[in-house]
């Protein structure tokens, strides 16, 4: 069922590896002709705007952008208790993994008198997208919402599409999550037109103030990530995130029918998402191939599993050995990544790109989707080579304060004079020595 893809043998280079794995990915340009005037449009028309296309493409209308606070407090109390409770502890655990994340100001005394301190502030106004086409995803309110309020952002808006199902509302259970944060600003608007709300802000049917942001964060759709690409330079965004993805590390001490239900798992949330096995044993293969099939044809959202696993983006890596294995998971730098071989936490330990890393039988993707502590918004299609997932960091700048007195200044100047002048910018330099008088020789350095 899977496809195959056989490296044993070969010289695994990085440009072989960056041709030959499975890779899917979504082709952002082809929606820019349907995004592009939406954004154009919210832009100049704000809220109005952003209705009219909501109306569109989501076919309702919700009477005001912001969500009344009563009907934020009626999703809370009709809430499932379980839900509430699962939710109340996936809460708990990622407040305690990203408040260790916080960052401390650090003073370094470069020279007696002149000090560099670099000080972390927090965005002063972020916009967490939730999705909420196809699915309703809680967890994401979670995974957004905790590191921004625990690196200390104080001004926070969640946007979800709105449903035609719930009044025009976000659903229930999203808004819930909100409450359970503490989170109070709620948009009804998603897709494109939520985006580019979140980016010009405007006023609201009501009048209210739909205040713009400085950073938006959160995954979405392929018009999502298009127009978050659209409002990049007006505020910042924390990625283009792609179709979501597993790669899994495994050696035949695994149990086949364990990594196949984490492939199906990771299958199960679009079409366009990978799994990927990649292991030394042929044997092993086999039997994951198997279980695939079998867990596949059992699973609620089989036709879309199948589709994902049949996809040119999805399949089994075979590979001479471990060394060679982490060759290729490092060079495929997955959005997670699972390692269920022996001494899996010794193989951990040598990986070098990945989103999230899985160590051993009981570490399940699913477990950090929910429950871990850890985010589940990663890095995908690649991109864990070089970018990290969402924590408390993307909702920091680190700001220098350089604060030198004059003997400080004076033991450097010379240099300062110097590269100035190399660099043909001599007012740079004049901007030093005018601080010690036009004709006066420089202080000796002390
Ligand atoms: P979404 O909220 O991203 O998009 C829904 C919106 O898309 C709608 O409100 C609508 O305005 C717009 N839209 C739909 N069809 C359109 C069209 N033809 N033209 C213009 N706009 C249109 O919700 P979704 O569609 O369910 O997608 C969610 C995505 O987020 C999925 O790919 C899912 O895998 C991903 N996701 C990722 C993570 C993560 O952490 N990486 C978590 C949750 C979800």
């Amino acid at each position: 069922m899977l496809a195959r893809t056989d490296l044993r043998g070969a010289a695994l280079t990085r440009s072989t590896l960056r041709r030959a794995l499975p890779r899917g990915g979504t082709d952002v340009n082809a929606v820019m002709h349907v995004v592009t005037p939406v954004v154009e449009a919210v832009a100049e028309h704000g809220a109005h705007a952003a209705l009219d296309y909501t109306e569109q493409f989501d076919k309702v209308r919700p009477a005001t952008v912001r969500v009344p606070a009563d009907v934020i407090a009626q999703a809370r109390a009709s809430m499932d208790a379980d839900v509430t409770a699962a939710l109340e502890e996936s809460i708990r655990r990622a407040r305690l993994v990203h408040a260790d994340q916080r960052r401390t100001t650090s003073v370094t005394q470069v020279v007696p008198g002149g000090t560099v301190a670099e000080k972390w502030i927090p965005v002063a106004r972020v916009g967490l997208y939730v999705p909420g086409g196809n699915a309703v995803y809680p967890s994401s309110v979670v995974m957004n919402v905790v590191p921004a309020q625990e690196a200390g952002v104080r001004s926070l808006v969640v946007a979800s599409p709105a449903q035609a199902d719930f009044g025009g509302w976000p659903h229930p259970t999203i808004l819930a999550a909100c409450s359970l944060l503490g989170v109070d600003e709620v948009w009804a608007v998603g897709g494109a037109q939520g985006v580019a709300l979140l980016a010009y802000g405007g006023a609201d049917t009501d009048g209210g103030i739909l205040d713009p942001v400085d950073l938006i964060t959160g995954p979405g759709n392929i018009y999502v990530t298009a127009a978050k690409r659209l409002v990049r330079g007006v505020v910042g965004i924390d990625s283009e995130a792609g179709p979501t993805e597993i790669a899994i590390l495994a050696d035949d001490s695994a149990d086949p029918a364990i990594v196949a239900s984490d492939m199906v798992s990771q299958a199960e949330h679009d079409v366009l998402a990978a799994s990927v096995l990649v292991t030394d044993s042929v044997e092993f293969a086999d039997a994951v191939d198997a279980a695939v099939e079998q867990a596949a044809n059992a699973t609620k959202h089989s036709e879309r599993v199948k589709e994902a696993l049949a996809g040119k983006q999805s399949g089994i890596v075979l590979v001479d050995d471990l060394d060679a294995g982490v060759a290729v998971v490092d060079a495929y730098a997955a959005e997670h990544l699972e390692i269920q071989t022996c001494d899996a936490a010794a193989v951990a330990e040598r990986i070098t790109s990945a989103g999230a890393i899985f160590v051993g039988t009981y570490s399940p993707v699913s477990l950090g989707d929910y429950c871990a502590g850890s985010n589940h918004v990663l890095p995908t299609t690649g991109s864990a080579k070089y970018a990290s997932g969402l924590s408390v960091q993307t909702f920091l700048r680190g700001v220098h304060v350089i604060d030198y007195d004059r003997d400080a200044l004076a033991g450097v100047a010379d240099h300062v004079v110097t590269l100035a002048n190399a660099e043909d910018l001599p007012a740079h330099g004049e901007a030093v020595t005018a601080r010690f008088g036009p004709l006066a020789p420089l202080p000796a350095p002390t």
